[in-house]
Parts: C-alpha cells; structure tokens; sequence
C-alpha cells in the first residue's frame, strides 16, 4: 500500500549516498523532506566570547544555512523541497508524523550522545503510532556498533586493532534521481525558507569576515573533484607530512566540513580513492594515507560510540586522570590569539575568521594549551574548538583533544611542540603569520616568531612596540613546558601507582576469597 513518508535531514545534508532518503522514498505516495532548526544550536548568545550561538560561532551556523540552502536547491530541481521548521527537533518532528498522517519515517543513524537521546524520543513515538522507522548508518564507512560487537563488546582503543576489524565499508548507493514523489498536504504548518545569518539574531555582524569555505553539496563534491584531479598528490598523500603554514592552497583536503555536515559521503569519497588507487597502482597506506585518514575518522566515532563519558575526564574509563590547572587569564589569552607567540596566535586567529586550521596546527595549539605550556584542561580548548569549526565534530574533536593532551591514545608527553621553531620549519618568512596577526606585518623575518627579542629600534620601522600593540609572551616556553612535563610525569607515575593498588587490590580480594572458599570446602 502507497504512504505517507517522512525523511528526517539533520547531518547527512547530500542526495547522494543517502540510504534514508533512498527509503523513505520507495513505494511512497508522498514523501516529505524535513530538517529543524534546533535552538540548541542556533539560538543566540550574547554571552559567548564571540557572535553566534552557545554552541557555534557565525562561521559553522552560515556553513549550515548554505548546505540547507543546497539541499533545497537539489530537492526542487526533482520536484520536491526542502520543508523547514524551527523548534525542538523531536517534539516537532512527532506532531509531524500525526498531522500528516506518515506511515514511514527515515532517518541516518546518529551515534552522538545528544542525537541519540533526541531520536529516541522520535523512534518510541512512530513505534508507538505503529510507523515504520528506517535509521540506517551512512555518516561513516562502518558501523560502530557492529565493529563494537566484533571486538568482543568493547571499542578497539588503537587504530590497527580497529582496522584489523573492520575490513571494507560497504558501497555507497549507486541511485540517480530523475525526480522524488510530490510532496502532500502540509496544513497550517509555517513551512520557513532558509534564514540569512544576519536574520538570526546574532546582533549586527557585518563586520565580522566569515569563512572562505561554503557549505553544501554541490560544494563538496566540486571541491572533491577538484582534489581528486591531481592523481599524483592524491596517491603520494602522507600525513604528518605536509605544510601547516600553507593557507591559501591548503596542504590537506578541506573535506571535512563536508564530511561533517554530511554533504559529503565518507563511503563515496572513500571508493572514488580506491579508483584512484586503482588505476595508478602504487599509493600509500594507512595511516598516513588518504584513505587512511577516513580510518582516523571512523576510529573515533566507533571509540566516542563505545565508551561512556567519552568526552570528559570523570568518569572516562579511557582518559589518563590529570590534575590540570584553571587559569582563565591564559585560557582567554590563547583563545583570542594573544598569547604573545606569533606562530600559536596566527594559528587561533586563523580558526577564529575561517573555522578550519591544519592538522599540525590544531597539534601545536592543543599542545600548547594543555601539556605544552599552559597545563589547561583539554576540555576547556575541545569547547573553543567546538565552538570556532566548521567541521567541529563531537567524535573526532573529542577523540583529538584526548590525544593530543596525552590523556588517552597518545602518551609521550615530553615531545612538545616548540611555538617558535615548528613554524619556522615550514615558514621561515613568517607571511603565515604576517596574514593572520597584520600588526606584525612589517617584523623582519629574523624576528617574526619571537617578536620581543628585537631591539627596540626593531620594533619602532616596523611601527609595533612589544607589549603594547602586540603582547610579551604570556608563559615562558623554556620554562613552562619544564614545568609541564614534570607535572604530566607525576600525574602518569600517580596513575601507574594506582593502577598497580587496584591490582594488588584485587588480588588480594581474589586470594581472600579463595581462601574462605577452601575452608568452607
Ligand atoms: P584531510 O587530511 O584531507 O583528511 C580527510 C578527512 O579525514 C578529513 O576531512 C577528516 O574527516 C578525516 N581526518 C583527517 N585527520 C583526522 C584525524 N586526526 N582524526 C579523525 N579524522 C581525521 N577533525 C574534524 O573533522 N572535526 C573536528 O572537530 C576535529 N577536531 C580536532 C581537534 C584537534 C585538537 C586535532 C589535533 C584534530 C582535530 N580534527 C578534527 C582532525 C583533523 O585535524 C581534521 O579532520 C583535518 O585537519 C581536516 O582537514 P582535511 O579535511 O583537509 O583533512
């Protein structure tokens, strides 16, 4: 019999590769497609460091708002659209599925905590009216659960256990679309079209300067094409290796807004890189590898899916126990991009107007912040990451914060990214720095990463005066990463120690028991 369905869009914003708008759309009499406008992340918030909501900053809000606005596009052109709505995302998706009488409802798994809470809420009510619920997995290449399941119940914590397990993702679909069904009754739904930012309520931001990089399908699979046509680069692909400093031809993709928002399939990108293989022969490999680091993204998803708490540092199974420091003047220092190194600052002023920054450079500021130099909670800089990118991903980012605050995944905290020579490796000129920090534009290059070094003479031609247009260094890196590395050694040897008393512990008890049970015999 002929329904009513319903395709739920949250991530997964594409026509391609898109298992839940593929059924929902199957034997249809009707199909409506929807997306919410959640004020959990779009309402505004005077009260954030800087305009946009508690949760985003304006970048990934407008990365949004160009994908919904691509959506709509590429639904119309197959004579359907995009039906927007502003609410709380489950109870408005429920009063939907009643009013217009919806016999199949369809939406992509989501393994984030928040999502999986809100589709809960959405799953028991259509189970409840006796829908029809499809929520197949399409936002990675596997599915954690079922890699979770393989590895005995529990989420394998290295990356070459995971890709022991997991073996090869499952084709995308294959499906074209000439058209989708009409759309049906809507009622007195007031169905919006997709909001300019400036309309959201952020105050005036038209000053701010937002991203180069745009939002939405079409986007992403022309950036895609466009990296895919250099066979070479694509096959000799390795990271670490590669220029952080590199900003206007970025060294890496930029994918991974795409990836995020699901404007783009991981499972497609993934087989149009097997083609390339394929064709040239000799490629790298895992890790390193472009195909290796869609692993990257799936480990974290499969670990974040997998263990409780993941992102904090209570009751984090995973995560080493440090006692990290609060200090809110250094935090805001690092944040704003004024910590009074040139190469650290250019890098969070970078991420502040584009929203995206290298993976090097995401390293050194994390470093820095947390075990580098300021000793500050890996939580405190996930939520300035979280709110400041575009491709900000509650799994990946999470993951990399553990990582790169040597609490889970990575332990060799003495090997600290130096915030003066790390750049100048890439970029002995400083014109990374000299785009992005402008006051110093005029530095000659001998002083540009340690701009307080210079005589005063110096300062003066190139009309910035060291701490009062531009800031002393906040810490001493000499110092301070001393400092850190004594700490981070205490916190290991402590959690060692502890680990060795429950073991001992437990032995105890085991032997006790073994005991009384031997005398009871
Ligand atoms: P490419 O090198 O072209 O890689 C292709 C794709 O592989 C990426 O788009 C991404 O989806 C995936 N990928 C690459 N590196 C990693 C990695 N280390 N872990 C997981 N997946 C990876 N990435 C995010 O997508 N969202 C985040 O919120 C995020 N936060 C991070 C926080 C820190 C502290 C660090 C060190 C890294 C973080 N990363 C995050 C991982 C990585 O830096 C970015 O994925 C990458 O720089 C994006 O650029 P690209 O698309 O050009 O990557």
């Amino acid at each position: 019999m002929e329904t009513n369905s319903l395709v739920w869009f949250r991530k997964g914003l594409r026509i391609h590769d898109n298992p839940a708008l593929d059924l929902a759309r199957r034997g249809c009499k009707h199909l409506y497609p929807v997306f919410v406008l959640d004020p959990h992340y779009l309402d505004p918030d005077c009260s954030a460091f800087s305009p946009g909501s508690a949760r985003s900053g304006l970048n990934r809000i407008q990365f949004l708002l160009e994908s919904l606005r691509d959506l709509d596009t590429s639904l119309r052109r197959l004579g359907s659209r995009l039906l927007l709505l502003r609410g709380e995302p489950a109870p408005v998706v429920c009063r939907l599925l009643k009013d217009w009488k919806i016999g199949k409802l369809c939406f992509e798994f989501d393994t984030e905590p928040y999502g999986l809470a809100r589709d809960k809420q959405v799953k028991d009510f259509a189970s409840d009216c006796g829908i029809d619920v499809h929520s197949p997995v399409s936002h990675t290449l596997f599915n954690p659960s079922g890699i979770i399941e393989k590895n005995g119940g529990k989420p394998p914590l290295t990356y070459q256990s995971f890709v022991a397990l997991a073996g090869c993702p499952v084709d995308p679909c294959a499906t074209t679309y000439s058209e989708l069904p009409p759309i049906g009754e809507t009622g007195d739904y007031e169905l919006l079209s997709v909001p300019k930012i400036e309309d959201l309520g952020y105050g005036d931001i038209s000053q701010e300067e937002l991203s180069p990089f745009h939002g939405g399908e079409t986007e992403a699979l022309k950036r895609l094409d466009q990296v895919l046509e250099d066979k070479a680069w694509v096959t000799n692909f390795e990271k670490p290796k590669g220029d952080p400093s590199a900003f206007l031809t970025p060294a890496t993709t930029v994918l991974s807004p795409y990836l995020k928002f699901g404007c783009l399939s991981s499972r497609y990108f993934y087989k149009r890189l097997q083609g390339i293989y394929a064709s040239v022969g000799k490629h790298t490999k895992p890790p390193v590898s472009l195909v290796g680091q869609l692993l990257w993204r799936d480990f974290f998803y499969t670990v974040a899916f997998g263990t409780p708490n993941f992102d904090r540092m209570k009751g984090n199974k995973i995560c080493k126990q440090i006692p990290w420091s609060e200090n809110e003047e250094l935090l805001v220092a690092w944040r704003d991009g004024q910590t009074g190194y040139p190469w650290i600052d250019a890098i969070m002023i970078q991420l502040k107007k584009w929203g995206w920054i290298h993976h090097l450079a995401r390293h050194c500021v994390a470093c820095f912040l947390t075990r580098g130099d300021m000793f500050i909670h890996w939580e405190k800089g996930r939520d300035v990451f979280e709110r400041l990118l575009i491709d900000s991903d509650w799994a990946i980012n999470n993951g990399n914060w553990l990582w790169l605050s040597c609490s889970s995944f990575f332990y060799q905290y003495y090997r600290i990214y130096s915030p003066i020579s790390f750049g100048k490796k890439y970029d002995p000129s400083g014109n990374y720095i000299r785009h992005f920090l402008p006051v110093l534009k005029d530095f000659p290059k001998e002083y540009i990463y340690e701009p307080w070094t210079a005589p005063l003479s110096v300062q003066k031609k190139a009309n910035c005066i060291i701490g009062k247009d531009y800031p002393r260094p906040v810490v001493d890196h000499e110092n301070a990463s001393k400092e850190c590395k004594k700490k981070m050694g205490e916190a290991f040897a402590s959690s060692s120690s502890k680990k060795q008393q429950n073991h001992n512990d437990s032995n105890e008890i085991a032997s006790l028991k073994s005991k009384r049970r031997k005398k009871t015999e």
